[in-house]
């Protein structure tokens, strides 16, 4: 491993890596894992190759917003790269997509506008080139960008190249999204490796390749409503609506020797397979393309080897469709493991502890200046809703997110944080606390000096309407929540189940 001056530069020369499990032993299937790249997808080599050639020719001037249509990899990547360049981005995106895409693009500084799942990927699309054009923005135009395919002729193609340099290898399989893979990658087998095929998958219901149906394109490079064999998928980052420049180039080319159309079920099926009897996590499109190229060594003679493109992680899809059959509680079997021992279960309470000669507690003293922070604390004109608390307790966290979510400005005393641990100031407040109490637990939510309890008691209290009476009998602004809102949702999600 070498030292690398910034995050781009570590993108591309990802591992191939020989899959044993779901093949014949006498041919060679191996996997081209674009996840190791630091967003983990294939579109980082996109990202860093429309911005530096955008650079390089001017169409991107220094602080310009780029902005960009994607179903998420695309807009990761360009996160990652506009983050550590200075760019400010904008992703158009179709609600459909996994909100796990969305939530990352925005940890990385991204800001992204969602368009109706009803206008797929051409109306997401069609936004993007809007607010271009309006607002001046550096659109990267991933699907007609000849900066996409050119990068990887140059990095993921000359990597297949010198990996497999005296070998074999008959088959390359991809799928296509944007197109980028298969036209860059292409070009370069057919120039250097002929006699190697290229195959493409594509979902079975969506057959936008398989149909030979061309595209339709309007002058101004817009596409005039969804290609006529589109169907939805589950394939989430292939075959959009339309059949993009790249693709139809390839295919034109005379670069693609054969078409797999892939069964959605299968390919959920062989991301799982990949996972756990490889280890290798993947998305749905990996396990997609590889059903292709299982079908592919399956129909084979021996000695056959065969390629496959792995283009993302499966972690980007736990709320899709990938994991909607794992349980986020134990099943059948995994509670006969926890009831294969005694203790620590949920169905057996635990065994009362001996009794002991209860050994008095040793009385420490309320100190003065102690009970005074508590009085002041109390009585604040200023800052009338106190809650005296534990930093990262969940309970604490519940009552923090009801007063946030209802606007209501509030003091946290957060007994265990740095601030007051120094000669245990926190635990003098908290002796200070139960002498005015009689309240052991943390954490103690007052109003107006009034105890309304700890988390719970907040909840209950808010949910019959009496902390909002003593806000307003305070006059502290609060807004009403919306209709049918359980504040007993804000508890911890492990709680609210049992
Ligand atoms: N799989 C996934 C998960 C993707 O996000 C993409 C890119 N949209 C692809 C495959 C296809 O790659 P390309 O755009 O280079 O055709």
């Amino acid at each position: 491993m070498a030292k690398f001056s910034d995050i781009t530069q570590t993108i591309g020369r990802t591992p191939v890596v020989r899959l044993s499990k779901l093949v014949r032993p006498d041919v060679n299937l191996y996997v081209k894992l674009e996840s190791f790249n630091p967003m983990a997808s294939v579109k980082d080599r996109l990202a860093i190759a429309v911005i530096e050639e955008a650079e390089r020719t001017g169409k991107l001037k220094p602080g310009q917003t780029v902005i960009e249509a994607t179903s998420g990899n695309t807009g990761i990547g360009l996160a990652m790269v506009c983050a550590q360049r200075g760019y400010p981005l904008v992703i158009v995106m179709a609600e459909s997509f996994s909100v796990e895409r969305h939530k990352l693009m925005r940890f990385l500084g991204a800001k992204v506008v969602l368009t109706p799942a009803a206008e797929r990927g051409s109306g997401m699309l069609a936004k993007a080139v809007e607010l271009a054009k309006a607002h001046g923005w550096f659109l990267t135009r991933q699907f007609e960008n000849e900066a996409n395919a050119d990068i990887h002729s140059r990095t993921t193609a000359r990597e297949i190249l010198d990996d497999f340099a005296g070998e074999r290898l008959d088959w390359w399989v991809t799928g296509f999204g944007t197109g980028g893979t298969l036209r860059g990658v292409a070009r370069v087998l057919r120039a250097e490796r002929p006699t190697t095929k290229i195959a493409v998958a594509e979902p079975d219901n969506s057959p936008l390749l398989g149909s030979g149906i061309t595209q339709q394109v309007n002058p101004d490079g817009t596409y005039p409503g969804a290609h006529p064999a589109f169907r939805p998928h589950l394939m989430q980052g292939w075959s959009p609506d339309f059949i993009s420049k790249l693709t139809a180039d390839a295919i034109a080319a005379g670069h693609v020797d054969r078409i797999l159309p892939i069964n959605g079920r299968k390919a959920l099926d062989t991301t799982r397979d990949l996972a756990t009897k490889e280890g290798i996590f993947a998305g749905i499109t990996s396990g997609a393309a590889l059903s292709g190229a299982i079908d592919i060594c399956n129909a084979s003679l021996p000695g056959t080897t065969v390629l496959c493109m792995i283009p993302d992680t499966g972690e980007r899809y736990l709320s899709t469709p990938l994991f909607a059959d794992m349980p986020a509680d134990m099943d059948a079997e995994e509670t006969d493991i926890s009831r294969s021992t005694p203790n620590y279960r949920f169905d057996v309470r635990p065994a009362p502890a001996p009794a002991k000669p209860a050994a008095a507690e040793p009385e420490i003293p309320v100190k003065a200046d102690a009970a005074a922070f508590v009085e002041k604390a109390l009585g604040s004109a200023e800052e009338p809703v106190v809650m005296f608390a534990l930093e990262w307790c969940e309970f604490c966290w519940a009552a923090r997110k009801l007063f946030t979510r209802a606007g209501v400005k509030y003091r946290s005393v957060d007994l265990d944080s740095f601030e007051y641990q120094k000669d245990d100031r926190g635990g003098d407040i908290r002796r200070a606390l139960y002498a005015k109490t009689g309240m052991k637990t943390i954490p103690q939510i007052f109003i107006g000096g009034k105890l309304v309890g700890g988390s719970t008691d907040l909840l209950e209290a808010w949910k019959q309407g009496k902390a909002q009476d003593m806000l307003k009998e305070k006059s502290v602004a609060f807004t009403a929540p919306a209709p049918g809102f359980d504040p007993y949702s804000l508890l911890p999600t492990w709680l609210q189940a049992r």
